[in-house]
């Protein structure tokens, strides 16, 4: 029988401390359980900019954004710069083509 810790508890409830090792299951990887702070912006080499005039705010880049970094503005969406990655997929998707890739300057 499993041994009632405060860890296999929180596993049965589905919620893991990701701060506490001592609460990640030993059957799942600690090294993928671990929060790193990803700063994938650092490694960009082109960025997205947003024509504020052709935003219609429909979503459509936050759905596909695959780092979940575009965020709501009160009449446009941006990336979030500090994780933006550049991949562009958010200027592919656009349906209005309001967002533009420009090369980003040293
Ligand atoms: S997909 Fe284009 S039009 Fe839609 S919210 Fe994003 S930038 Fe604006
Ligand atoms: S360039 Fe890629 S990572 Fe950056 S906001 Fe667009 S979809 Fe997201």
């Amino acid at each position: 029988m499993e041994k009632k810790t405060e860890a296999t508890v929180k596993r049965k409830k589905g919620h893991y401390d990701m701060f506490d090792s001592s609460t990640v299951p030993d059957d799942l990887c600690p090294i993928a359980t671990d929060i790193i702070v990803m700063r994938t912006g650092e490694w960009r080499a082109e960025r997205p900019v947003v024509m504020r005039s052709k935003c219609v705010k429909c979503a459509t880049c936050w759905a596909f954004c695959p780092v979940q970094c575009i965020e709501e503005k009160p009449l446009w969406f941006e990336a979030d710069l500090s994780r933006c990655k550049g991949c562009g997929i958010c200027a592919t998707e656009c349906p209005h083509h309001a967002i533009i890739m420009v090369e980003e300057k040293e």
